[in-house]
């Protein structure tokens, strides 16, 4: 990596509680103060001497807590939408596409907006940065491998076995980039729990997940890039959800670029039944037990702890934007998915069909007027596309650890994990 003097980044970190000032060393977290949990946010310096690229992400460097930036690193894709528009019952629909189209542009490298966190936070790190510890459930996981490995950024990637159907690349992962494999019935959440305990071995860091504002103001680049087309900010803004970390990056992005009086897009953010904690949660009708036997298609949005209470979290977005959380089944979200393919010529995600069919769901219920401008968030799309048009390879997992269940299964996988590490390390050693 290239140096990186401190006192040189053209930002600061503010606490959402006490509003504490840091000065970033590319990997804080939280407040070191005592309170309630609350989120740090980046605020920009106004006469920042930072210019970005002219085109992709890193357009945004001035308004991105990154200390270097990534040459040809592509962004969202901002367009109308007005045949889908007219299909849904609205005038204004606008469409932000995060994927793989490259008729229009778009050309993420794993078809998802995960790509813009994944090289924020690398471009956050200081020089000579710790091994990233990060849990993911597919796309954050394919996203961080791919731009890591295209950069030699250390990381370490936990996720539970079907994840592996989503790390597909366009050659191997470089050896800097370690896949841990938990094997048979772990989920996300036990990927999180392994997360939590191999962070803490020497030389390795968690990379925070919502709580890093890489993630928040790499996603939230879907916001500025839709205020550059759109000349202003959208009535209302349309995102499919997990932990809602891109929807408080897009909120975030709103409040740093709205003019004097100009009201905040309006937040209807989307999950998918039978399991919706965060709809639950806005709706107060606790966390109820999932349904087991009726799975969501969109597993990426199957986050067990989104930050909800957490102060500039869920629910703090939600209120000072007057959102909302919507829900919607797999059916609906399905036909949303052949929708979208039938209209634009283009497949996209389940978590981006969940979001077209719960806003197809509120225009019908009066609940989004047909005159709004309205921003669609197609979170992902292009996979098949991506596909056809390119030869991928499976990556090959670093480690694969059969999972012993929830009790004893992040400590036998800190343990193996901290085994091999000692074998490489031996390796080294012998081959000096
Ligand atoms: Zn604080």
């Amino acid at each position: 990596m290239s140096g990186v003097r401190p006192g040189t980044r053209h930002y600061t970190l503010v606490c959402s509680s006490c509003g504490t000032r840091y000065e970033d060393d590319g990997l804080l977290l939280d407040c070191s103060r005592r309170h309630e949990a609350a989120f740090l946010y980046t605020e920009y310096g106004r006469s920042g001497t930072r210019h970005g690229e002219s085109a992709g992400l890193f357009r945004h460097a001035p308004m991105l807590p990154v200390a270097r930036t990534f040459p040809g690193v592509p962004g969202p894709v901002v367009q109308p939408a007005e045949r889908l528009g007219r299909r849904i019952g609205l005038d204004r629909l606008w469409v932000a596409f995060s994927g793989y189209w490259p008729e229009r542009g778009a050309n993420l490298p794993t078809c998802t907006f995960k790509d813009l966190e994944a090289y924020t936070v690398l471009g956050r790190l200081p020089a000579e940065p710790p091994v990233l510890v990060i849990p993911s459930a597919g796309n954050t996981a394919a996203a961080f491998a791919w731009a890591a490995t295209r950069h030699q950024v250390p990381c370490l990637l936990v996720v539970p076995a079907p994840a592996m159907e989503r790390m597909r690349f366009p050659a191997p992962l470089d050896p800097c980039v370690r896949l841990v494999v938990l094997d048979g019935t772990a989920t996300y959440s036990d990927a999180i729990a392994c997360a939590d305990l191999l962070a803490q071995l020497p030389g390795h860091h968690a990379e925070g997940g919502s709580r890093n504002v890489g993630r928040r103001d790499g996603l939230g680049t879907v916001m500025l890039a839709a205020a550059d087309s759109l000349g202003r900010l959208p009535d209302t803004y349309v995102q499919a959800v997990g932990s809602g970390t891109g929807a408080i990056g897009a909120h975030e992005a709103a409040r740093r670029l709205r003019a004097d009086g100009e009201a905040l897009p309006r937040l209807l953010m989307c999950q998918n039944a039978p399991f919706a904690p965060l709809y639950e949660a806005w709706r107060c009708t606790g966390t109820a037990p999932a349904d087991r036997e009726h799975e969501p298609l969109a597993r990426e949005l199957t986050n067990r702890r989104p930050p909800f209470t957490v102060r500039g979290g869920v629910r703090d977005v939600l209120t000072e934007s007057g959102g909302d959380v919507l829900c919607t089944d797999n059916d609906v979200a399905l036909a949303a998915m052949a929708l979208f393919e039938e209209i634009e010529g283009i497949d996209i995600e389940p978590g981006a069909g969940v979001a077209l069919a719960a806003l197809a769901d509120a225009v019908r219920a009066g609940q989004v007027r047909r005159d709004e401008l309205v921003l669609l968030n197609i979170t992902g799309g292009g996979r098949a596309r991506q596909a056809r048009d390119l030869a991928l390879v499976p990556a090959e997992p670093w480690l694969r650890v059969p999972w012993p269940g929830r009790d004893e299964g992040p400590r036998a996988v800190a343990e193996q994990v901290a085994r091999q590490l000692t074998g490489f390390a031996a390796v080294a050693e012998a081959a000096r």
